[in-house]
């Protein structure tokens, strides 16, 4: 069974959010939507982005590089579109101390730039307090089912609902959590091979 329609959806992009990293050129300015940053290793490997899976991944086998990576959403003051931001760990330094001192991300706006505007600059993040208090934020999305939506891989019930105690700065948790990804990864290749896939 499927549905058709007259005419395109309003909203196009279903579950995903929209993936945003520093620009060259204007910075970003939006409103964090996430309590605080979530991280963790990604390979970029046969056209597209994965988690690692350490201490059995494939791409790490491959000898595929790794890179931590940093995300939070947040909702773009420009355009209004709610987004995921990607950040490397050199420009999060600012977010977790922010989180450390103030308890949640939520309630600071944010402005990610690259030094001198350049594609390869350096990429700067800066957080201040919000003085505006009449703007309702969107509940704090699932950070993990983001990815998974991002990613293409299935999000599933093993990923434990207290996800956001995990800390990137803690490679204990930060092992635990790329195992939770893992799992919703191990399941691509069974939705990939279904002969008749439901979406
Ligand atoms: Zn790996």
């Amino acid at each position: 069974m499927f549905k058709t329609t007259d005419r395109p959806p309003t909203d196009q992009t279903g579950h995903a959010l929209t993936l945003r990293r520093a620009p060259a050129g204007q910075p970003i300015l939006g409103l964090p939507t996430s309590t605080k940053l979530l991280g963790l290793n990604t390979h970029f490997c046969h056209g597209r982005t994965l988690p690692c899976q350490a201490p059995d991944c494939k791409a790490c086998q491959e000898s595929i590089p790794y890179r931590w990576h940093g995300y939070i959403t947040y909702l773009d003051l420009k355009d209004r579109v709610h987004c995921l931001l990607e950040l490397p760990a050199a420009a999060t330094g600012n977010l977790v101390q922010w989180t450390d001192t103030h308890g949640s991300l939520r309630g600071s706006v944010i402005r990610i730039s690259r030094q001198q505007k350049k594609s390869n600059g350096r990429v700067l993040s800066e957080l201040k307090a919000r003085t505006e208090t009449d703007i309702l934020l969107p509940p704090e999305p699932d950070l993990i089912k983001a990815l998974c939506t991002l990613w293409r891989i299935p999000y599933t019930t093993a990923t434990p609902a207290n996800n956001r105690d995990i800390h990137p700065d803690n490679p204990t948790q930060r092992h635990l959590l790329a195992q939770q990804i893992a799992i919703a990864a191990d399941e691509i290749d069974k939705l990939l091979n279904k002969p008749e896939n439901p979406q």
